[in-house]
């Protein structure tokens, strides 16, 4: 068993939806550091999780909407972007 946020997920599948329609900079450094900005900006949802399980992108898609996750990431890109550190 291990302990999982469940909105590290719910971000990673926001920024590959924003990449379709919003050109920034996907590089490792760049996506790790968007993921950092707007995951700490949004709770934690933890659940204790058996390896190997898995979310549904159904499931994830209506946390993103519940809880406004994409607006965060969009904002955390813009912010990565005047900036980037790659
Ligand atoms: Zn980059």
């Amino acid at each position: 068993m291990e302990l999982k946020n469940l909105m590290e997920m719910v971000v990673s599948q926001s920024i590959d939806d924003i990449k379709k329609y919003y050109e920034f900079c996907n590089c490792p450094q760049c996506r790790l550091d968007i993921s950092a900005i707007a995951l700490n900006k949004i709770s934690p949802r933890y659940v204790v999780s058996s390896k190997g399980d898995s979310y549904g992108r159904a499931e994830l898609l209506a946390m993103q909407k519940d809880l406004d996750v994409l607006s965060v990431v969009l904002d955390s890109i813009k912010l990565v972007q005047k900036k980037p550190r790659h």
